[in-house]
């Protein structure tokens, strides 16, 4: 139906001059065509990237602004625009682009910030002057805003300075990127395989994303032809392998390679890695900065049932699927309805002879009716035709899930209602109700048992286009939430003594998601020992940096997770050029280390549990991976996604110590050169 460029699918063909397309010789789509295509758009990006490409900037003229309204559950389509504007969009989208293919679509220059700016206000209407950078960095334009500005041939050519990343995952592949363009070397140790992480590591069946996927990609390798909206595994896993393969970062990765233990030598100020090889042998390197990108959830969390070892059939954890287990026929338990259990459920009701579901705590879900959607042939088409639509896309996508959402999840003190922890929380709730009543109208046995009591946000909400009902309503499956007593070795006995006897046993239980950088030693500074220093309450600063461990970095640490706003892929990425600014001083300051103050750890962690402490997940006193064994909120950023922006764009100094090593310097002290 179409005409298609050939395009690189990954990294689309940018300069800083503009985008030049191809070949426009090819774009010999014909009215009809393009008018069917844009009949699948999704119109505000679509305006403003049109604007962008011809110039033509009474296309995103006040008349055809989306509202964007702030919505408890989800955007309304095409960001709320009348039917009026949508068909006068859709006119002007036509024209426009007939007349872009009939000047020859040929390159497109990349518009000056005022235009960039006019360009975002179509759809970030309400961002202050104070988001231009963050949204420039996130749109990625113009091209490789995001790359450190310096490199270490410049500003340190002589001095050795060498990183070990630990984890090859979306964190570690983002801190490798950077570091390649600061020319900062690096090795990459990872336990697995391949690249990917928790996307490598989780292959249950029904696996996919429940984050946009235009927004859950790299801002500096956009990605255009995604065939889904929400990804499945096997397209979010194939990005990260390209990533890694198109840009040479698998080279630099140790593959199989475990590290066990980072030792910090005060005497030198470097770190020594103790890692395991693939075939069991045991070595070790010395970096001098480590960054760790081990993930928060890829320990897989065994509940402590009695008799969980007494089960005679096959038993194993979502994100350990056992592939040669065939389970058609079989009485299988699924125990959790989180995010896994929810995904695995609807995809094995069908071949199963009886599923039994133990759920403690049931789950809020965002109506999502697209959520299985195959991205339709027209919207790729014109990813591919009108420059940089796929970028704007990505914004639209990104702006539409930020800031806004946080009110929902905000406590007002005053408020008493139960259920919910403000007038806002308790609309999305009565929203959210809404939804699972209609879905389960004919049912009113399983409806009692899936409307949550908890307040929305309190813990993390899934995404549902109808599948879960339908599972839990096939007369084989039964939702049972009865306490689990024991399990037996024929199956799970619950608290009112009844045995539900099963063949297999599923954990959908989740991770142990706060118990940070485990199972690694890590000793620091003067023999610090992190996890006795943490005592089980792991805090950093920023999520990235420790008293006592120098030039140790985490990323996707505590208190860097998201709930209501933005992707934690954006988050990893901002912590990236934290660090980079870390290496940057150092390296031109003539420091061989750093180490975070007590005193600014403190302080900064007493600010977060304030804020924490003022969220639905917060407040609420319901179960989730969001808090550790203290009851501390261990895993969110509780404030604007602004602040981390704002408080990662520089070294802030005032918070750290630097050390001096003349051994790591290379160089007697008197020779030491600061600025
Ligand atoms: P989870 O959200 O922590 O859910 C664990 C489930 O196991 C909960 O239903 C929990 O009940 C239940 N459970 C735990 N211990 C139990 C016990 N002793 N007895 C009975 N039930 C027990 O874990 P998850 O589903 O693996 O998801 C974890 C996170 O991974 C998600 O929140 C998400 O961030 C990420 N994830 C993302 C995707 C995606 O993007 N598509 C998919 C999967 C996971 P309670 O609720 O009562 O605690």
């Amino acid at each position: 139906m179409y005409s298609w460029y050939t395009v690189q699918t990954i990294v689309d063909s940018m300069t800083s001059e503009g985008l030049s397309l191809p070949n426009p010789a090819r774009f010999t789509a014909t009215d009809e065509q393009i008018r069917d295509a844009v009949a699948e758009a999704e119109l505000p990006a679509l305006l403003v990237a049109l604007a962008h490409a011809t110039g033509d900037i009474t296309l995103i003229r006040d008349e055809l602004r989306p509202p964007m309204p702030l919505a408890p559950a989800a955007l309304p389509a095409q960001g709320g625009m009348s039917e009026a504007q949508q068909s006068l969009a859709r006119r002007d989208a036509v024209e426009a682009i007939i007349r872009f293919r009939d000047a020859g679509a040929e390159s497109v220059p990349l518009p000056d910030t005022a235009r960039l700016t006019e360009l975002m206000a179509f759809i970030a209407r309400d961002a202050g002057p104070e988001y231009l950078p963050f949204l420039l960095h996130e749109l990625d334009l113009p091209p490789g805003i995001g790359a450190p500005s310096w490199s270490k041939q410049d500003v340190a050519p002589d001095r050795d300075f060498v990183v070990g990343i630990i984890g090859a995952g979306m964190s570690g592949l983002a801190a490798a990127y950077r570091l390649r363009q600061a020319g900062i070397p690096f090795t990459i140790f990872e336990k697995n395989e391949d690249v990917g992480g928790t996307w490598f590591e989780n292959s249950y069946p029904g696996c996919r994303l429940d984050t946009n996927n235009f927004a859950y990609s790299y801002s500096f390798v956009q990605k255009m032809d995604w065939p889904h909206q929400f990804s499945t595994r096997d397209a979010i896993l194939g990005y990260f392998r390209d990533v890694a393969d198109e840009t040479g970062l698998r080279d630099s990765v140790q593959f199989g390679t475990e590290v066990t233990e980072a030792r910090f030598d005060d005497a030198t100020d470097s770190w020594t890695l103790r890692h395991r090889g693939p075939d069991g042998t045991e070595s070790v390197t010395r970096v001098n900065a480590i960054i760790s990108a081990v993930g928060q959830l890829n320990r897989p969390n065994f509940p402590a049932i009695p008799g969980r070892d007494r089960f005679a059939g096959e038993s194993w954890h979502t994100a350990q699927w056992r592939h040669d287990v065939e389970l058609e026929g079989m009485r299988v338990a699924v125990i959790g309805t989180g995010a896994s259990a929810f995904q695995v459920v609807p995809s094995i009701a069908e071949k199963v002879e009886r599923l039994d579901i133990f759920q403690r705590n049931p789950p809020w879900m965002y109506p999502t009716p697209n959520y299985h959607d195959e991205n339709s042939a027209g919207l790729l088409w014109l990813f591919e035709v009108v420059p940089f639509y796929h970028r704007w896309y990505r914004f639209f996508q990104f702006w539409s899930s930020v800031e806004g959402r946080r009110r929902f999840a905000a406590v007002d003190p005053e408020w008493s209602t139960p259920g919910s922890v403000s007038a806002d929380n308790e609309t999305m709730r009565r929203a959210l109700t809404a939804y699972l009543q209609d879905q389960f109208s004919d049912r009113p046995d399983l409806a009692a048992k899936v409307i949550p009591t908890y307040p929305p946000a309190a813990k993390r909400m899934l995404r549902d286009n109808g599948v879960w009902a339908e599972a839990l309503k096939r007369p084989h499956v039964n939702l049972i939430t009865d306490g689990i007593a024991e399990i037996t070795e024929t199956g799970v006995r619950t608290v009112d003594g009844r045995l539900h006897e099963v063949d297999v046993i599923i954990y959908g239980t989740g991770f142990t998601a706060s118990d940070f950088l485990t199972p690694m030693t890590v000793v620091g500074a003067a023999g610090r020992d992190l996890h006795e220093y943490w005592q089980g309450n792991s805090q950093a600063y920023l999520g990235i940096t420790i008293p006592g461990f120098p030039n140790l970095f985490c990323l996707y640490g505590p208190n860097t997770n998201l709930v209501v706003n933005g992707s934690i892929i954006l988050f990893s990425e901002l912590a990236v050029d934290y660090v980079l600014e870390c290496i940057h001083s150092l390296l031109t300051q003539g420091y061989s280390a750093l180490d975070l103050r007590q005193d600014a750890y403190e302080e900064y962690n007493r600010v977060i549990d304030e804020a924490n402490a003022l969220t639905a997940w917060g407040a609420s006193d319901v179960s989730s991976w969001y808090k550790n064994a203290l009851g501390r909120v261990s895993q969110n950023w509780p404030l604007p996604l602004l602040d981390y922006w704002t408080r990662t764009r520089d070294l802030d100094t005032d918070a750290y110590q630097f050390r001096t090593s003349t051994a790591a310097l290379g160089v007697a002290e008197d020779q030491l050169a600061r600025p």
